[in-house]
């Protein structure tokens, strides 16, 4: 049947997300009761505590299963500034911190507060696939910068314009993984300032980085103020259907930004806050344990990867994603590997043109699962489809 209206521009203009294809295909091959290794997903394979779990289940008994506050509970918002005070080494004040469902929401209350009609937003090549269509949803348009080999000044100047609003930057990385420099953070801000730009940045893998702390961009002199700061329990704590993050916002705006969170949303359940909170109460007891897995892994794959003929894959310092280099088209390499070795991974270009001739694989399966993938991939290598 066919709705007797049209949909709006807004919803129908959207492109669905270049990994689109690949899901679907997935989809299918597992409805054909294929059993497919799963090396595609970015939600990783963590059973959620069960100490996040009661907390949740307390709260519900405990009645709280009411609106709360549209910012969030008080004790989370304390709970997340003081870990960006120690972060940060800035003292944040939790007035500045909205929480919301997730950080994609938190990126899309950041654009919805800051993006005019017409305005263009800078968004990283090769970038997380939901960042060009929350910049659409609020009228803005997407202006790709390569930042495949890092973050430089002269790149980023060269893509903005008159119309430049605002920049995205995500570190660590998806679908990289690279964790940027200090000096890349500068590199930013330096070009934000120039040409006063807001930046938005999403720091969701942060607490999965193996080797020094991930440079934090809103901690360089002079960047709190333009900077909105987007996080989410999803990744370090595998709380992905959980649906809870955050926004750092620069001092001074959280008010006027609430009211986009009031007017959409009302609140995040108060309850999955509450589950928040016990989170993050004992993050220091149960990351570093995720951690150690995914580092696991990536010292497991990225020899195995390095050697099959035709692939180069660079050793990821945060994240559980690989990025590797391939001699030969992504797209077919990745259906060859799901249709004859029922493999799942993704091709690069589906997060940007950068992504041409790499491969997103993503450890978030368990070891077993990982293991029998890897073994797949080394009989069947690129095959026929490897270019010189
Ligand atoms: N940012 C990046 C770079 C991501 O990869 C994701 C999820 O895959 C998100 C943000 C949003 O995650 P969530 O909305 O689950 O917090």
């Amino acid at each position: 049947m066919t709705a007797p209206f049209s949909l709006a521009a807004r919803v129908t203009g959207l492109k669905p997300s270049a990994t689109m294809e690949m899901t679907e295909r997935i989809r299918v091959a597992r409805a054909a009761g294929r059993r497919i290794l799963g090396l595609s997903s970015g939600d990783p394979n963590i059973e959620t505590d069960p100490r996040i779990v009661a907390a949740a289940e307390r709260a519900l008994r405990d009645g709280e299963t009411h609106y709360g506050p549209p910012a969030g509970i008080a004790a989370l918002r304390e709970a997340i500034a003081a870990r960006e005070t120690e972060v940060t080494g800035t003292g944040i004040d939790p007035d500045d911190v909205l929480i919301t469902p997730g950080g994609k929401f938190a990126i899309l209350a950041a654009l919805m507060a800051t993006v005019e009609p017409g305005d263009e937003v800078l968004i990283p090549d090769p970038g997380w696939v939901s960042y060009g269509p929350c910049v659409r949803l609020c009228g803005g348009t997407p202006v790709t910068f390569d930042c495949l080999n890092g973050y430089d000044a002269a790149a980023l100047d060269a893509a903005s314009g008159p119309r430049t609003r605002a920049i995205i930057v995500n570190s660590p990385a998806n679908p990289s993984a690279h964790a940027m420099s200090r000096a890349e953070c500068e590199a930013v801000l330096e070009i934000a300032k120039k040409s006063n730009l807001v930046i938005i940045f999403d720091q969701v893998y942060a607490d999965l980085a193996y080797g020094d702390r991930v440079a934090r961009l809103h901690a360089l002199p002079g960047a709190r103020e333009r900077t909105f700061v987007a996080d989410s329990l999803s990744k370090t704590f595998g709380m992905t259907g959980w649906r809870i993050g955050s926004l750092l916002t620069p001092p001074g705006t959280a008010k006027p930004v609430l009211k986009f969170l009031q007017h959409s949303l009302y609140c995040t359940p108060p309850f999955i806050q509450r589950a928040a909170v016990a989170a993050l109460t004992i993050a220091d007891e149960i990351v570093p344990a995720y951690r150690d897995t995914f580092r696991r892994r990536i010292d497991t794959a990225v020899p195995r990867l390095n050697a099959i003929p035709g692939i180069r894959c660079a050793r990821p310092d945060a994240t559980f994603y690989l990025f590797p280099e391939i001699d030969a088209d992504e797209r077919e390499v990745a259906r060859f590997w799901l249709d004859e070795g029922d493999v799942a991974v993704l091709p690069g270009s589906a997060f940007g043109d950068a992504g041409r001739r790499r491969l997103r694989l993503s450890l978030a399966c368990p070891d077993a699962e990982l293991d029998e993938a890897l073994g797949r991939i080394e009989t069947l290598g690129l095959a026929a489809h490897e270019t010189s």
